[in-house]
């Protein structure tokens, strides 16, 4: 197989909204796709009648599209192998079950859940692994149709054959072995016809030509379920690779207050989809790198040597910093609509892309551009405790000199700040500190020459006599 026939794939269950943990495993099939000059596709598992809704698509759509993992085959873009929906698939699937009971590979099951769980608790109490006791495995044809006479709905169950053993290579964790006596027959159609996960994830990977599937760790004991069910299909089955699970700070399953958050939370929160790329591209995957990775840089280090098995460790403080290196990056344009209405009402047109330039450092959410514009722009606010000290250190003269120093200078940063110093014999934080505090009511911040070229001569001289004011 060359690389270019490389085919990726996502396929969520729209049960709920994208998370971190399976937006990570969509990014790690699109970074491989890439990197091998393949396809990504993208398939909605949604069998789940239950649990599933059209608005989780939608917003998977979307959620995938903002993040920039376009699939080139799938749902909206069309392809050879659609429908992309399992929910649309039923009569290609109808062909499937019907290969495998003509050649008894399936058989109707018509165990009802109670007597199922009675006999899962009679294995349990005999220290038995619970699995399908094959009660139907065996019926006569008289005796399954005397049942489906008495109106049961059946469900269609796979036939595990006895004593193999099942063995792949997993791209991520090596050699996997199974026994097959310890997968009992599993359910392929259920009894409402709709397709277990199992039969139509695996018949779908083959029929749409996938050719590898990283997924959760929590599918390695499936594996070889599919892959008896390709093979008594003699269909091809996809090289797996099980991708270790992301675990809290704590080493525990992710809570909602760490990492358990939706792509939809985050964005509104205000990453920026580099950000969140560049931190999952590294959460159970090394690069050489530990720079700042545009994104077909980060599809170029891809490997899937270099995928972790260990646990992938959430680090909240890892996102933020990537954050801020997104927002460093980021066009004026972009930022200015990522920083909303809260600034647009503050700031002016004009002095937009100035104001950006000076607080773009201090910002890592569109809340610290609101903060710096309320400072820079809004009504003024009181001080904190350490502000006032910063003022009242150098007393009310301090800011009658740098009235006069701005009135001789205006906004050239370097000769107000030397005529401040001759007028007033400081230097350092004590002159500069006061002199930020009165501009911005903060003693940290955004540059301070940036600070003064941004404001409106009227508004430093008011802010100058108020300090004045204020400790005089
Ligand atoms: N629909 C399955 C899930 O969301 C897909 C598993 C797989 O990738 O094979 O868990």
């Amino acid at each position: 197989m060359t690389t270019e026939n490389v085919k990726t794939r996502f396929a969520p269950s729209p049960t709920g909204y994208l998370h971190l943990g399976n937006v990570r495993t969509a990014l790690f099939n699109a970074l491989l796709a890439r990197r091998w000059g393949g396809r990504f596709l993208l398939r909605i598992e949604d069998t789940d009648r239950e649990r599933g809704r059209p608005e989780y698509v939608a917003a998977l759509l979307e959620d995938l599209r903002w993040l920039g993992l376009d699939w080139r085959e799938g749902p909206e873009v069309g392809g050879a192998h659609g429908p992309y929906a399992q929910s649309e698939r039923g009569a290609i699937y109808a062909d499937y079950y019907w290969r495998l009971e003509a050649m008894d590979h399936a058989y109707p099951c018509f165990c009802t859940p109670a007597e199922l769980a009675l006999s899962r608790k009679a294995q349990r109490a005999t220290g038995r692994p619970p699995r399908y006791a094959g009660t139907c495995a065996r019926l006569s044809v008289a005796e399954r149709q005397a049942r489906l006479e008495r109106g049961l709905q059946p469900t269609l169950r796979f036939r595990v054959p006895a004593g193999r053993t099942v063995e792949f290579i997993d791209r991520v964790r090596g050699p996997q072995r199974f026994a097959s006596d310890d997968i009992g027959d599993f359910v392929i159609r259920r009894a409402d016809g709709s397709p277990q996960f199992f039969f139509a994830n695996a018949v779908d990977d083959a029929l749409m030509g996938v050719t590898h599937v990283l997924r959760g760790e929590d599918h390695l004991a499936n594996t070889p379920r599919q892959l008896l069910l390709l093979e008594a299909l003699e269909l091809p089955a996809p090289e797996y690779g099980h991708l270790a699970l992301i675990v809290g700070t704590d080493g525990g399953p992710l809570s909602k207050r760490e990492g358990d958050l939706s792509l939809r939370e985050l964005r509104a929160a205000g990453y920026l989809p580099e950000a969140l790329l560049n931190y999952l591209a590294r959460l159970g995957h090394a690069y050489d790198r530990d720079e700042w990775l545009e994104p077909a840089e980060l599809a170029a280090g891809f490997a899937l040597e270099r995928l972790g098995r260990a646990p992938a460790r959430y680090d909240p403080a890892q996102l933020v910093y990537w954050q801020s290196e997104a927002v460093r990056r980021a066009d004026p344009e972009r930022l200015w609509g990522w920083m909303g209405a809260r600034v647009h009402n503050q700031v002016s047109p004009e002095v937009r892309d100035k104001f950006i330039a000076t607080v773009r450092p201090n910002l890592r959410f569109p809340a610290d551009a609101a903060f710096w514009a309320e400072r820079l722009f809004g009504p003024e606010s009181a001080l904190s405790a350490d502000g006032q000290t910063a003022i009242a250190a150098v007393g009310p003269e301090f800011f009658i000199h740098a009235l006069a120093a701005h009135a001789e200078h205006g906004a050239a940063y370097r000769p107000l700040v030397e005529d401040l110093k001759r007028r007033t014999g400081l230097k350092g934080k004590n002159l500069f500190m006061p002199l930020r505090v009165a501009l911005t009511g903060e003693t940290h911040g955004p540059e301070l020459a940036r600070v003064i070229e941004l404001m409106a001569p009227e508004r430093i001289r008011q802010c100058l006599r108020q300090a004045g004011a204020r400790v005089g």
